[in-house]
């Protein structure tokens, strides 16, 4: 068996399979958005495929594609209007496979200098970008926010604990407390689960008005830790919340943070690409005094999925919190200037995952970022101003284009929203999600999508109002 295959069928397989992926590509608007889920027609489908001898190429790939474009939700699709998920740019794809044919190993420097290298420089230009000083900042490139965020929890653990890498949580005496508000991530709670500390370590803050951690109840929580002889470990703000794309007042609790003396760490999984944007920066003020920040590339900047980063204004606590002498490990980093990823992440092994936001820079520049993500806060705006021209209330409060709606008169009516919901998937044309804002199940409506454009936004609510009428009929 000829692994690499034969050259004529490698060109035969990468042609045919350009030609499918660029028609995708193209024409990705011609889809049904959301496909019909049939558990067991899926799985008889993957069922279906021999693994035993293998050669089919054509048939093979032919299964790959009918799989991914029959059996998903086209999250690169106009229409998604979702969970944050991109249409991937091209740079970013092409990334992909140019990372896989090469397969970097940046374990260790030494192996993989340039693009280690690479990863540094990107990590230093956002820290910059988000106002830390140049001289004091470090980071790493991760999975997704959930890893990031679980990196932040043990980097606050190990800053508190000085003993937390020989001892763990037995060398501390109070449970350790984690604040965040009541909208962050659940990737928050999850990151408390697997450092071991537990949920119920995490404490949800009420939010206000504006869906933001209310400071005032902040400050209540972190007395009352200090009464029932807990010990305060870390705040979370969030800059751009999930379901509503709210952002906490970062200074603010930026203050607290600091009278407390404990880690500050800004979750701006999808709202950090705000800096990027010359009309939205001035959103993440106070962002630059925190001790941490999540940033995910794989969200507005449109690049491919697996791609976060992590930023911390503290230039020892990732060695601290991840390092490991091996005798196997190349030595090469202890002489010189530089940092073994594998002692600085969660992660041993890693792939190239910074080439993604590497390449896109430079292929789009910052400058075609401040236009893209601007373009996508302004369709936001429009949609907002349609809806509210078409009778529909906004329940959310936030620059960002993520947008919660209900009709005022019949969001109460629990159906009212899941009927129409249901009636949008089962016509496949667009993607909208549900979420709850002050105790009404919203519609919610993110552009996450660099190419939706206006008419994208009048035949979603064309299709609304279409829905409710048929529903009140
Ligand atoms: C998406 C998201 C996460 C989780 O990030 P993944 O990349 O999905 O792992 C964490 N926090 C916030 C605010 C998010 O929006």
């Amino acid at each position: 068996m000829q692994f690499d295959l034969k050259k004529s069928d490698r060109k035969a397989t990468l042609d045919a399979i350009l030609e499918r992926l660029e028609g995708y590509y193209d024409d990705t608007a011609k889809f049904p958005v959301s496909p019909d889920i049939d558990v067991k027609e899926i799985k008889a489908f993957i069922n279906e495929q021999s693994l035993q001898s293998g050669g089919n190429y054509a048939a093979a790939i032919e299964s790959v594609f009918k799989g991914l474009e029959e059996y998903a939700v086209h999250t690169p699709h106009p229409k998604y209007f979702g969970l944050f998920n991109p249409r991937p740019n091209f740079a970013g794809i092409i990334s992909e496979l140019i990372a896989a044919y090469y397969n970097p190993q940046l374990a260790a420097w030494s192996h993989a200098p340039f693009a280690v290298e690479v990863e540094t420089k990107i990590i230093k230009e956002f820290a910059n970008l988000f106002g830390y000083s140049n001289d004091k900042s470090d980071g790493v490139f991760c999975s997704g926010g959930n890893e990031a965020n679980q990196t932040a929890v043990l980097c606050a653990l190990n800053h508190k604990y000085p003993d937390f890498a020989r001892n763990g949580l037995l060398g501390t005496k109070k449970r350790p407390i984690i604040f965040c508000s009541k909208e962050a991530h659940h990737s928050v709670h999850k990151a408390a689960k697997t450092a071991g500390l537990g949920y119920n370590s995490v404490i949800p803050i009420p939010v206000d008005e504006d869906l933001k951690l209310d400071a005032a109840e902040l400050s209540i929580a972190l007395d009352n830790c200090r009464k029932n002889n807990t010990d305060p470990l870390m705040i979370i703000g969030t800059a751009g919340t999930t379901g509503t794309g709210a952002i906490d007042d970062l200074e603010g609790i930026s203050k607290i943070a600091k009278n407390h003396n404990i880690w500050f760490h800004v979750d701006a999984a999808y709202g950090g690409a705000a800096i990027l944007s010359h009309t939205l920066k001035n959103q993440l003020k106070g962002i630059e005094y925190s001790n941490s920040i999540t940033f995910d590339a794989h969200k507005w900047m449109s690049v491919p999925m697996g791609t976060s980063i992590f930023i911390t204004s503290d230039t020892d606590i990732l060695g601290r919190t991840f390092s490991i002498s091996t005798q196997y490990m190349p030595k090469d980093a202890e002489k010189l200037e530089i940092k073994d990823p594998f002692s600085h992440s969660i992660q041993w092994s890693r792939r190239f995952i910074g080439l993604k936001v590497y390449l896109s820079l430079l292929f789009y520049g910052w400058d075609g970022y401040d236009d893209i993500i601007s373009h996508q806060a302004h369709m936001g705006e429009l949609l907002r101003k349609k809806l509210s021209q078409n009778g529909w209330t906004i329940m959310n409060n936030t620059a960002l284009p993520v947008i919660c709606f209900t009709d005022e008169k019949h969001g109460k009516d629990e159906n009212f929203t899941k009927t129409i919901l249901e009636k949008i998937y089962q016509s496949q044309k667009s993607w909208i999600s549900i979420y709850p804002v002050k105790n009404i199940n919203t519609f919610r409506a993110c552009i996450t999508n660099y190419n939706t454009a206006e008419n994208d936004l009048d035949e979603l609510v064309s299709e609304l109002n279409n829905e409710r009428k048929k529903y009140l009929k």
